[in-house]
């Protein structure tokens, strides 16, 4: 870096930053600052960019360009070499601009006299907002010094923006913040809720982009970055860290010792940013590449590199999590992601969680869940836009979000949940009745569950039992593995709260999405379909075994249900069996208490074990179908897959003859069925399983009113002939004929 372009950038922030300064409005603002790059940097044109909407862009400031445009010329993303550079987040640099592929000529701006074309994207931490042109007559390629210098103003500029400078220089160019956005993300969780925003992890926002002193800010970033890694130290040294969470912490030391990491943002200092703006700059660039990384680990690193530049912000702005905000009344939670821990420590305060990234099997999807919260995950960039207070509605069943909504939405949106509500009343006055259909069939009705947050659910949700007790969520939850007494302790208490109403405990199914943080995951090309639940429970036991004694200490005498998640043939359902009457013995022998009544059954979750010989019919005690991993094996369509997983249906008739056939091995044989997966949980599939004759469903609290209150109005004979017009049709769902069936009931 040549020391006179070291002093120029320096120059040009500097003139920036007074002008900025200056009062004025948002456009004699913008049109004061284009003036002025283009005389600092010698070149006939410099032009402002903004987003309009985010596929759009529009010219909204420019010197040197024909002055009627500005505010009418536009581009999409992507088109013309501005919208290369908005799309790609990387300069656009060439001294024959017409000769580059894609340039496109605008002839309303008159930029046909210009050759050369150096643009920068605007963008803050990722958050793109426009972008920077400057053009000459000459052909000239710009040194490397001037593309830093434009970079760097791009980014003061972006600063600006997000307090505001630019104000009324239209529409595009109001300040961030303060305009209704909706967002539309995927559902995590159904429900409506309206609040205001909590932000998890608050942004940090940097009021002085431009340095007035380097040495002084280099003094700043240094004590800073030193403060920084005492901190990760301290961390690292903490007695209680198991080996995997030092694994963790390492590389983040690793970044916070990175002597090129304090490098680069000094070199930032030197051409003319404040430490907080240096800092910024490279967490913006990290998040860049971020975007382009596919590989997991790398992408987690750099994800390690976003985390401690947040934690360098607050370090030098002083803005902690504890921002001096207090938690509005109705909080409505905004992260990019969050733990299930964090999220079990708000609990039920919250009024809806709102993620930017997230799936739905993910461990927070299942908190929200069992904590009953509208979940919308995929909302991306929300965390970017919110501020702490910000109105916001939740729409969990359509998976959409309006930020700062205008009041004829928020109306419309109060309707709706004063509609649900409406209906959640009508569904507790059927509380204590039967989901008996008019044809005179009583189903049972059951509730999933994992949390001791879950289980007043019970009582509330008039649910006959606990269908699904997920257990691998206790061990999600913690950052170590559980003792036994603590989960004897623990089964116990759901025992308790169930009041004598059968729990089925499903033994620890992890593997695939669901990794417990202290037990490194091994390294497999498919995890869905790899060393997974029973699977591992049967090759280490361990863990299960410890899993079987506390249940079987909880029970004290008690009946005792157990089910093993993803059996796949007999021999293995043998093998886990065998080792619950193991410990039953070894309990005996040791004098405990064992339980009155001992059920053992098995999770039909992949397509095989429907083919098994009758013996494991025979064997198990009962079977319930888990339909969210059925299906995904069923169809080969991954079920935290977004681009797959809703592209095959429930109702499709293969699937529904698949489980005809399930109902009848179980009936030969005299084998209890359900079925558990998120499909129970679903008014029209809920009546479609009913009628192909599965007796009992479980499904999450919140459904067990709208199944049983649909089942109450039908006739199962009328399904059952409206999936056999369908079949006879040669239709490949049965969902249309029910759904004409379902339109003629009366609901
Ligand atoms: C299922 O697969 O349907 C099921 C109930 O188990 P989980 O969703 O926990 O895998
Ligand atoms: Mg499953």
């Amino acid at each position: 870096m040549a020391d006179r372009s070291e002093s120029e950038s320096r120059k040009l922030l500097r003139r920036l930053r007074d002008t900025l300064r200056e009062p004025g409005a948002g456009q004699e603002r913008l049109d004061r600052i284009v003036r002025l790059i283009a005389d600092s940097m010698g070149c006939e044109v410099c032009s402002i960019y903004l987003f309009r909407d985010p596929e759009t862009l529009e010219l909204c400031a420019t010197q040197g360009l024909k002055k009627e445009s500005v505010h009418q010329t536009r581009m999409r993303l992507g088109e013309g070499l501005v919208g290369r550079v908005a799309r790609t987040l990387t300069p656009v640099n060439t001294p024959d601009a017409p000769a580059e592929k894609g340039f496109r000529y605008m002839p309303e701006t008159g930029e046909e006299l210009y050759s050369s074309f150096l643009g920068v994207p605007i963008q803050r931490v990722g958050e793109k907002l426009g972008v920077l042109v400057v053009q000459s007559r000459d052909k000239r390629h710009y040194s490397e010094d001037e593309v830093y210098a434009l970079e760097v103003t791009a980014m003061v500029l972006a600063e600006m923006a997000e307090l505001g400078a630019f104000a009324g220089a239209g529409e595009n160019a109001a300040p961030p913040h303060v305009q209704p956005v909706t967002f539309r993300g995927s559902t995590g969780q159904e429900g409506a809720a309206e609040g205001h925003v909590w932000l998890h992890e608050p942004r940090v926002v940097v009021t002085n982009p431009v340095a007035d002193d380097p040495l002084t800010e280099i003094e700043r970033i240094r004590a800073a970055v030193g403060e920084l890694r005492v901190s990760v130290d301290d961390l690292l040294n903490a007695e209680s860290l198991d080996k995997e969470q030092k694994q963790v912490l390492e590389a983040y030391r690793m970044f916070a010792h990175s002597r090129g990491w304090l490098r680069r943002m000094e070199e930032d200092i030197a051409r003319g940013l404040s430490a907080e703006a240096a800092v910024e700059k490279e967490q913006s660039a990290a998040r860049a590449r971020m975007e382009q990384v596919p590989d997991p680990y790398l992408r987690e690193r750099l994800q390690d590199l976003d985390d401690l530049s947040n934690r360098l912000l607050r370090i030098l702005t002083g803005q902690g999590n504890d921002t001096g905000a207090t938690m509005p009344e109705d909080p409505i939670l905004v992260a990019r992601n969050i733990g299930p821990a964090e999220l079990l420590d708000y609990g039920r305060r919250l009024r809806g969680v709102v993620l930017e990234e997230g799936s739905v099997g993910s461990h927070a999807a299942i908190v929200a869940r069992a904590l009953a919260i509208p979940l919308v995950i995929h909302a991306e960039r929300i965390t970017t836009e919110a501020l702490n207070g910000d109105p916001i509605l939740v729409d969990g069943d359509q998976g959409i979000v309006h930020l700062r909504p205008e009041e004829t939405v928020a109306r419309a949106f109060r309707d709706k949940i004063a509609m649900q509500a409406e209906a959640q009343k009508r569904y507790a006055s059927l509380r204590n009745l039967p989901a008996t259909t008019l044809c005179g069939t009583t189903i049972s009705l059951h509730m999933n569950a994992g949390l001791m947050a879950d289980l007043p659910s019970l009582e509330g949700s008039g649910a006959d039992g606990v269908g699904l007790f997920r257990t691998e969520l206790q061990f999600l939850i913690r950052t170590k593995m559980p003792r036994r007494a603590e989960l004897a302790a623990l089964y116990a208490r759901v025992m308790d709260a169930a009041r004598g109403k059968r729990v089925a405990f499903r033994t620890l199914d992890i593997g695939s999405d669901k990794v417990l943080p202290y037990m490194k995951p091994p390294d497999e090309p498919n995890p869905a379909m790899g060393w997974r639940a029973v699977r591992v429970g049967l090759d280490k036991p361990g863990v299960l075994r410890m899993q079987l004694q506390a249940l079987i200490r909880a029970a004290r005498g008690r009946p005792l249900t157990v089910m093993f998640p993803l059996v796949t043939e007999m021999s293995e359902f043998q093998a886990a069996r065998a080792h619950v009457l193991r410990e039953l013995d070894r309990e005996r022998s040791l004098g405990h208490p064992v339980p009155g009544t001992i059920e053992i059954g098995a999770m039909m979750e992949t397509p095989s074990l429907a083919f098994a010989p009758r013996a494991f019919f025979e064997l198990a005690d009962f079977v319930s179908v888990g339909g969210n991993d059925l299906k995904q094996f069923f169809f080969a369509a991954d079920r935290e897959n977004e681009l797959v997983r809703r592209r095959y249906d429930t109702l499709n008739l293969s699937f529904l003859t698949f489980l005809e056939r399930i109902v009848a091995r179980c009936a030969e044989a005299g084998t209890p069925l359900s079925f558990c997966g998120e499909d129970a949980g679903r008014p029209i599939e809920a009546v479609a399983l009913a009628a192909i004759g599965f007796r009992m469903l479980s499904m999450r609290p919140a459904s067990v009113g709208p199944v049983k209150a649909l089942l109450r109005k039908v006739n199962l004979e009328e399904a059952r002939a409206a999936i056999g017009r369908a079949r006879a049709e040669g239709a490949e769902s049965a969902r249309p004929r029910l759904k004409e069936w379902l339109a003629s009931v009366e609901i």
